[in-house]
């Protein structure tokens, strides 16, 4: 039986995607050949590539509008560097709203000067600092919108003079933004897109080739979109079964869609542990609560061993917190039915009604 699947990341994908997914290792297109051993360059692979690229423009509503969209490999963590590398020249400014965003500036101090504009470190991440102003001569501002660890979530953004970057892994597609404040968005597939192997980045062409550095073919952002995403081999399968779901997203309506479910599930969720006296939220304040990622302690430890059962029991999978949080982590990616959040809800009222 299919698990309530919880998972942080790879995560759950749509039961129809991952059917799909498995026909076409078998039989790609009718063409009595696997997926997985057909030529990247093949006129049936091409059309993978630039639909799951229109695609991801299309639901960003980024089409027309001077953004390329690339799917690379080394994940976001690669990003991390590649930004900074590409659009680095003097000095970037950084939010710090978790440990991506940690290491993110890690990689960039690598290349030049990092301002870290704010960050709620002190408070092990519990919170999005809001109140920081940005250096008007920063080369760019980079923020994560989605702490996948820490489960926060940034609501708003700032208006700023200087190109935006934003590490959207785990939360794209989720939600409607006005996706044209920011000049580059990457996201690692594995956490709303698809399966790990691929990351998306949607850059805006305008804002590259202002640096003087000389950069290796592979981290430059201005090759990639030369060769339309093909300049070496492509993650051909991850890209594939991302496309699927993007196709998925868009016969269920697209992120508008989408983002009422993910409310819904998210208020199921939120309002049972703000209800339920043996669970208590991480962070701080609710406002700042992500719709992606919920995080949550048992406020009596005693009843560890009773809600860890319990919930196993259930069928559910992947609800352990991440071990600089511990306590439990709630993954409700664009995939996970409202459903599966009504099963780990019930079993809450069930761990208390055995306190
Ligand atoms: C998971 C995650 C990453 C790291 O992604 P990789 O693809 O493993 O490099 C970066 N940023 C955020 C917000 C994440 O959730």
């Amino acid at each position: 039986m299919k698990k309530h699947n919880y998972s942080a990341g790879p995560c759950i994908l749509p039961q129809s995607v991952l059917n799909m997914a498995a026909a076409a290792v078998l039989d790609f297109n009718n063409g009595g050949l696997s997926i997985l051993e057909i030529s990247h360059r093949s006129k049936d692979f091409v059309a993978v590539m630039e639909n799951a690229r229109q695609l991801a423009l299309e639901h960003l509503q980024l089409n027309d509008k001077g953004y390329t969209a690339l799917f690379l490999q080394g994940g976001a963590s690669l990003q991390f560097l590649m930004t900074a590398y590409n659009l680095l020249d003097k000095k970037a400014a950084y939010l710090n709203t978790g440990t991506w965003s940690d290491k993110a500036i890690k990689e960039a101090r690598r290349i030049g000067e990092v301002v870290e504009v704010a960050s709620s470190k002190e408070a092990n991440f519990n919170y999005i600092p809001k109140d920081y102003s940005i250096p008007s001569d920063a080369d760019y501002f980079h923020c994560t919108s989605n702490n996948t660890i820490f489960g926060t979530q940034m609501k708003s953004f700032p208006e700023v003079a200087m190109p935006m970057i934003c590490d959207m892994s785990s939360d794209i597609f989720s939600r409607q933004l006005d996706f044209s404040k920011f000049d580059m968005i990457y996201a690692g597939a594995q956490k709303n897109m698809g399966p790990a192997g691929t990351t998306l980045v949607v850059v805006k062409n305008e804002i590259l080739g202002k640096i003087k550095r000389d950069i290796p073919a592979m981290l430059d952002y201005k090759v990639h979109i030369a060769k339309d995403s093909m300049f070496n081999t492509p993650s051909v399968y991850a890209v594939y079964v991302s496309m699927l779901t993007l196709e998925w997203l868009r016969d269920l309506g697209g992120i508008a869609a989408i983002e009422q479910q993910n409310n819904a599930k998210a208020e199921l969720l939120y309002n049972e542990i703000d209800r339920n006296p043996l669970f208590e939220g991480f962070v701080a304040k609710p406002e700042d609560r992500s719709a992606m990622n919920a995080t949550f302690n048992l406020t009596d430890d005693g009843m560890k061993d009773t809600f860890d059962s319990l919930w196993k029991e259930a069928g559910i999978n992947g609800l352990n917190g991440h071990r600089s949080v511990g306590g439990y982590r709630a993954s409700m990616y664009n995939a996970l039915p409202l459903e599966s959040v009504q099963v780990l809800v019930d079993v809450m009222k069930m761990t208390e009604n055995k306190a």
